[in-house]
């Protein structure tokens, strides 16, 4: 039996990342429809109901919908595939995936071979000055998150975000273009950027909150103000997987009285990236952005978010 805390995750697991998965090229919120003879692209999702739809012959439907349809899977066996794509725990002990395509689904990120980079990462002068000129993070953020930068033989400048799990292990790396150029973000094989700043999640006390931001320069913007929070890379990209697993690694005296706080994005997929996680979170709280200000970010910037404590998030 799938159970219904299982079946609203898959649910929620956006639709476009679900359509690549399963092999659809989905460019503008568009793809070639798989269910008929398609040659200009037909079928077209909705980020904000989470739905696909094909306006030549009709298809339509969710997340598993479009697995079992284009998979020829039953529900259940649909279901099963989204959760092991998406390794999502609860399903029976044998997985429907056999090893080979569990393998193609899901590359390898090999934390050896970077975790080098972040033992005494550096920063460039255009890294310094998008980090502490334009984003006014504090230093001790930045040593805390390990952030470092570095030139590509093209000359473009990357800021280097590493990804840890909650104990600490490099799980995957943001690469962020600091040259403001496309793409804007490029990630080595197999990171695994679904949540960020897991890390901090250890050095939680008793009774203090936590907060969830969209993004990386928010959750620095958010630590630098005293703050404990993580990230999500973005309404668009939620898996609440991770973040899931995250807290319920917690231990008893700290989840129970753990409480979830959130100053969603000013605009449309903000306001829905804290209703889709409060369905899961129900204590997650909501607090208004100062007038004017689109992010956290920004009313960080404009000293219009105080600190609220006089030592630091990070020290623990
Ligand atoms: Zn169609």
């Amino acid at each position: 039996m799938i159970d219904r805390f299982l079946l609203q995750r898959l649910r929620y697991l956006p639709i476009e990342e679900v359509a690549q998965r399963l092999g659809l090229t989905v460019k503008q919120h568009k793809s070639l429809c798989p269910f008929h003879d398609d040659q200009h692209p037909s079928l077209s999702f909705s980020i904000q109901r989470n739905t696909y739809r094909c306006f030549v012959c009709g298809a339509h439907g969710g997340t598993i919908d479009l697995t079992m349809h284009l998979l020829g899977k039953d529900f259940t066996q649909a279901c099963y595939w989204l959760a092991d794509e998406n390794c999502i725990p609860e399903r029976p002990s044998q997985s429907p995936l056999k090893g080979e395509e569990m393998k193609q689904a899901q590359p390898l990120f090999d934390p050896v071979r970077y975790a080098r980079l972040f033992e005494h990462p550096t920063l460039s002068p255009e890294a310094c000055r998008f980090l502490y000129g334009e984003r006014h993070i504090d230093p001790r953020v930045v040593s805390w998150c390990r952030l470092g930068s570095w030139r590509d033989r093209k000359g473009i400048n990357w800021l280097q975000i590493p990804y840890f799990d909650p104990k600490g292990q490099l799980i995957g790396i943001q690469n962020r273009n600091l040259d403001n150029q496309s793409p804007r973000f490029r990630f080595p094989r197999g990171s695994r950027c679904n949540c960020y700043n897991l890390q901090v999640i250890r050095l939680l006390r008793q009774g203090e909150p936590l907060y969830i931001t969209e993004g990386c320069s928010d959750c620095w913007a958010m630590l630098s103000s005293g703050r404990k929070a993580i990230a999500i890379p973005s309404a668009s990209l939620l898996n609440t997987e991770a973040l899931l697993q995250a807290l319920a690694q917690l231990p008893p005296h700290i989840s129970t009285k753990l409480t979830l706080h959130m100053y969603p994005d000013r605009d449309l997929p903000g306001e829905r990236l804290f209703l889709q996680l409060q369905a899961l979170l129900p204590t997650l709280q909501h607090h208004q952005l100062p007038p004017g200000c689109k992010d956290f970010g920004e009313a960080w910037t404009q000293q219009l978010a105080p600190r609220i404590t006089p030592s630091h998030a990070i020290s623990s």
